[in-house]
């Protein structure tokens, strides 16, 4: 083979896309399996009260152990599953892995789902798996609370309303994610009615180093006295940044200086200690 044909070759086939391409392919092809062969796992990451330092809720978040590749991100594998119907079957099995683990929480302890735009996309697959839960009575729908993205709420809205509505009158509740980072307007939170609004970690983290991090921040939890809502901040590292967030009256809080996403084994281990340690 000569230089010239192989330079040619080269220049018109990028060696990285082809393996980030075969990568993508082989992990949608191998995710139903896993899904099935129980290589997915969920982890739980506290949601907390700033002032009491009490966990208030927790955010489901979904792993996957792959045999041979190791550990997946959902950053990685959430992308890949939402190109097709994978994502209600994934968005299921974690809801479904939720609801048998609830139990093992306090009662006054609540679960945040995220489910994806897609899903919210074929509402009546998304209604029939809720409604199948409930009817087996098996979904305690009044302490789970769904995370929507901000796109949902600008593909269609009309549709989105009757969704929430819907799921609504089941019990459920909802927040509104990464609140700041989509396309949606300020608006949204007038028109949806949303329990919670999380805000994206960007910002939050930030409110303690940037004024104009710390007025987006402060405006927020303005609206949300206003019109009715709880904040979340997203994100929190260290303690400098959750005193900066305390200050602007924001009263929930969940990053890594709370507690990292783990087993729910670990985490129900975590709460029974600090219970313990309060009480001491
Ligand atoms: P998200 O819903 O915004 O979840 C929060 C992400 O921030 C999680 O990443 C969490 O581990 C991470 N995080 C929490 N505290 C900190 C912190 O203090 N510092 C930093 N640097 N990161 C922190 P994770 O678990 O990798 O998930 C990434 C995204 O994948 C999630 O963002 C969510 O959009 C999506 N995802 C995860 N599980 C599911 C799922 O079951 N269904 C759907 N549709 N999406 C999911
Ligand atoms: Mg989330
Ligand atoms: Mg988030
Ligand atoms: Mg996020």
């Amino acid at each position: 083979e000569s230089k010239i044909a192989g330079k040619g070759r080269a220049s018109l086939f990028c060696p990285e896309m082809a393996a980030s391409f075969r990568r993508r392919t082989e992990l949608d092809g191998e995710m139903r399996e896993g899904i099935a062969a129980g290589q997915f796992e969920v982890h739980y990451q506290p949601i907390v009260e700033i002032k009491s330092q009490k966990v208030v809720s927790v955010e489901a978040l979904a792993r996957w152990k792959h045999p041979v590749k190791g550990q997946i991100s959902p950053a990685e594998f959430i992308p890949i599953a939402e190109r097709s119907d994978l994502i209600c079957e994934l968005g299921e099995w974690v809801l479904s892995r939720v609801c048998d683990d609830i139990a093992q929480l306090p009662e006054d302890v609540s679960v945040s789902v995220n489910v994806s735009p897609v899903q919210f996309s074929k509402p009546e697959r998304l209604l029939a798996a809720i409604r199948k839960m409930v009817e087996a009575n098996r979904f305690p729908a009044e302490r789970i609370e769904l995370e929507l993205t901000e796109s949902v709420l600008v593909d269609d809205p009309e549709q989105t309303l009757r969704t929430m509505a819907e799921l609504r009158s089941l019990g459920l509740r909802f927040a509104l994610d990464d609140f700041g980072t989509g396309y949606a307007s300020i608006g949204y939170l007038a028109t949806y009615s949303f329990d919670k609004v999380k805000i994206d970690r960007s910002f939050a983290s930030a409110a303690h180093k940037s004024d104009a991090s710390r007025s987006v921040v402060e405006l927020i939890q303005h609206l949300a006295d206003r019109i009715g809502f709880i904040v979340v901040a997203e994100g929190l590292e260290e303690e400098r940044q959750v005193e900066a967030i305390a200050a602007t009256g924001i009263a929930l809080a969940q990053g890594y200086y709370f507690g990292r996403p783990q087993p729910i084994a670990g985490l129900v281990q975590g709460l029974r200690s600090s219970a313990v340690r309060s009480v001491a």
